[in-house]
């Protein structure tokens, strides 16, 4: 990984920014709606994650994590404001393009490309880096492309702690071109709940968070990805779990909520 991950001088912050792409219209104009029909389920997972891993302090106990969640599909993504917002609070920061899937792969390079031009690194992870890894011979050039361009890639799931080492390499300066998790699915059981601040659930048709209760599935579909990213083992959250994401969204007044069952 080529670029460096210092935005400023301030070595105490570490930005872990998560933008969930859309994708082009025919014209070549990212699709955007003043309120998107679903909420973004990976995004909420990985700002799950995030949370996680900034009270458990991965980067030390004097670095200070700082979270920004963006869903495309339901506002604008700015990625020069996004690169101002770093530098003028300091620190050093990761790019994270989250839950991209083969039609937003196009968006979310060029997005990635803004960021590096700017000296942040950016790791790109969802169905399509996933789905290509699991089914193809070799990588398509869309994925060796970007690969060159020094975008790091995350396959599989970031679950069972996988997402402290890329945080680290990232605080470090020194991602790795691929986390490749695609053989090892992580168990679900008791890992922390998807959630997403209120500014995004407000901004779904209906005030919707999200729920994955479950991921995998053990029928063979011919036409199904989800068999081959996610395995054909069913994994479940536990009754435990589903009370504790009921409850971290009532707490910020978030009560209705798609449920993601794979
Ligand atoms: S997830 Fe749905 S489409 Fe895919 S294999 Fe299972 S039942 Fe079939």
């Amino acid at each position: 990984m080529t670029p460096t991950s210092t935005a400023g001088g301030n070595a105490t912050v570490f930005h872990f920014v998560m933008v969930k792409p859309s994708h082009y219209d025919d014209d070549g104009y990212p699709i955007q709606w003043v309120r998107s029909a679903i909420p973004s389920n990976t995004l909420a997972c990985l700002n799950g994650l995030a949370e996680d891993a900034r009270r458990r302090q991965v980067l030390g106990p004097d670095v200070e994590i700082r979270l920004h969640t963006y869903d495309e599909t339901n506002r604008r993504v700015r990625p020069e404001a996004i690169i101002s917002m770093i530098r003028r609070e300091g620190g050093r920061a990761l790019i994270g393009l989250v839950g991209v899937q083969s039609n937003q792969f196009p968006r979310a390079v060029d997005l990635a490309r803004q960021f590096l031009a700017a000296g942040l690194p950016v790791c790109i992870g969802g169905f399509h880096v996933s789905g290509c890894i699991a089914m193809l011979p070799e990588l398509p050039s869309d994925i060796r492309e970007a690969q060159a361009l020094g975008i790091s890639f995350f396959a599989g799931e970031a679950e069972n702690g996988r997402l402290d080492p890329v945080l680290r390499d990232a605080w470090n300066g020194r991602l790795a071109p691929l986390y490749n998790h695609m053989d090892d699915l992580p168990s679900l059981e008791g890992e922390p709940a998807a959630i997403l601040p209120w500014q995004h659930v407000r901004r779904t048709s209906g005030s919707l968070s999200s729920i994955d209760l479950g991921r995998g599935c053990p029928y063979q579909c011919s036409f199904c990805t989800i068999i081959n990213v996610q395995g054909r083992k069913s994994r479940f959250r536990s009754p435990d779990d589903l009370e504790q994401i009921v409850r971290a969204n009532y707490a910020q007044g978030i009560k209705r909520f798609f449920h993601h069952r794979r």
